[in-house]
């Protein structure tokens, strides 16, 4: 018989494990969304039917895998972004005793409803507004969504240091970097580094990315993911959206963050020390150890996700990047010097060249060019951000710079 539910940080000796968390997944029906209920239903049949009780379940538009998602595994609420499909999530869900709602204020409704950890796992820079509800009201946040702390760094930072929330990194490479960290002191450490597989197109030549397809853009080697980050991938984007994530999650300088090419995608980061010690965290490339690391911190459950084996993984290798031919690396490393709000720029100009690129609209080398054609002809790339509505004005007239630029190239 369990015992009455009790807090996931209380001593639970005699039960060894209780899972009292209650869980928001913002953006279910996507790749982190769908293996996170993954995760949940593994410790439910593991723990007992009781853990990780789930509060509310967002998606943007896939009214029928919200409502068969929901009616598995049944949350106090179900809401979608678009509210053109709010009359089909209420029929789809009546008789269930599941309360439902549509828009973006209900997104970030969502978010901001008692439960103890967030999964944050959007799409874009869509998820900053709902990311601060969690901060706000000091969720423990699971942050898998990278491009709203690209977005508003600094704005975010100031809105967590006002906060007792606490982030824990989902995106694999900063779950590893939170993972290897055991410094007292920041200057203990010399350097942060970043794996990245390389992407599909990792030994292509410039000519034949130049033609490359969507369909070939978002065939990821080692993850299966959401067809923007597997877009990102591919042109290295995601490397430089992410070591400017790293920038600002672990107050690192940009001249002690790297990256390096691994394209076996086992040794997700690298912490190295002013003593010489590297601390590496290793795994199999799959979403759900970081993501169960995220829901369960500070504790340690089981997992469905693969166990590495490295007799089985045979070599490990690295590799410098070449900037030449992920010319959007380049570009995120340069903003990532600047500062300010050229990130901002840079995510926003990102996102919709990456939109145009898998709608056929332009080709791959193109998102590049778009990207940074935008940083060059938009205000506010100097300028530092006060407010989030600050960011969400600069985002804004950039993605209509942006897609004018694409327009043109079409
Ligand atoms: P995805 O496209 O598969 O899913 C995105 C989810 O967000 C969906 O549930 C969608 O309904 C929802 N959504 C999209 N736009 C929205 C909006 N405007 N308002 C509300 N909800 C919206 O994406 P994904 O691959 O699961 O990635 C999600 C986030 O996690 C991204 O920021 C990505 O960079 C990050 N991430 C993903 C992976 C991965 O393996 N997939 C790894 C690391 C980080
Ligand atoms: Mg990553």
């Amino acid at each position: 018989m369990r015992a009455a539910a009790r807090r996931w940080d209380e001593e639970t000796p005699e039960l060894g494990l209780v899972l009292a968390r209650t869980v928001t997944v913002l953006g279910s029906t996507g790749s982190i969304g769908v293996s996170t209920l993954d995760v949940i239903r593994h410790a439910r049949a593991k723990y007992g039917a009781d853990a990780f009780r789930i509060e509310a379940l967002t998606a943007n538009s896939n009214v029928d895998k919200l409502i068969e998602q929901a009616k598995a595994v049944r949350p106090k609420l179900a809401v979608i972004n678009d509210e053109s499909k709010y009359d089909a999530l209420k029929a789809g869900l009546s008789g269930t005793g599941i309360e439902t709602a549509a828009g973006r204020k209900a997104v970030i409704g969502a978010a901001s409803r008692p439960s103890d950890v967030v999964m944050v796992a959007i799409m874009g820079a869509a998820a900053l507004e709902p990311a601060l509800a969690a901060v706000a009201r000091d969720a423990i946040v699971a942050l898998a969504n990278k491009e709203c702390i690209v977005a508003a760094g600094t704005v975010f930072h100031r809105a967590l240091a006002a906060s007792k929330a606490k982030i824990v990194p989902v995106d694999s490479e900063h779950n590893a970097v939170f993972q290897c960290l055991s410094a007292a002191d920041p200057e203990e450490i010399a350097k942060v580094t970043l794996t990245a597989s390389g992407g599909p197109f990792r030994t292509w030549s410039l000519d034949q990315m130049r033609a490359a397809t969507p369909a070939q853009a978002v065939a990821h080697p080692n993850w299966s993911m959401g067809a923007k980050i597997s877009v990102d991938s591919a042109t290295m984007m995601n490397k430089g959206l992410e070591l400017i994530e790293a920038h600002f999650l672990f107050a690192m300088p940009p001249a002690k963050l790297a990256a390096v090419i691994h394209p076996q995608s086992i040794v997700h980061a690298l912490v190295t020390y002013q003593d010489g010690t590297t601390l590496a965290h290793l795994s199999s490339p799959d979403m759900r150890t970081p993501i169960v690391h995220a829901l369960a911190w500070p504790r340690r459950i089981s997992s469905p996700s693969k166990k590495l084996d490295l007799a089985t993984a045979g070599t490990l290798s690295f590799a410098a990047p070449d900037f030449e031919r992920f010319r959007c690396l380049k570009i995120a490393l340069d903003c990532l010097d600047q500062g300010c709000m050229s990130p901002t720029i840079l995510n926003a100009a990102n996102e919709i060249a990456v939109d145009n690129f898998l709608k056929g609209g332009i080709g791959f080398l193109d998102i590049a060019a778009v990207v940074e054609a935008t940083l060059a002809n938009s205000s506010g790339a100097n300028t530092e951000a006060e407010s989030v509505a600050e960011v969400l004005e600069t985002d804004a007239r950039a993605r209509e710079i942006a897609r004018g630029i694409c327009r043109r190239k079409a």
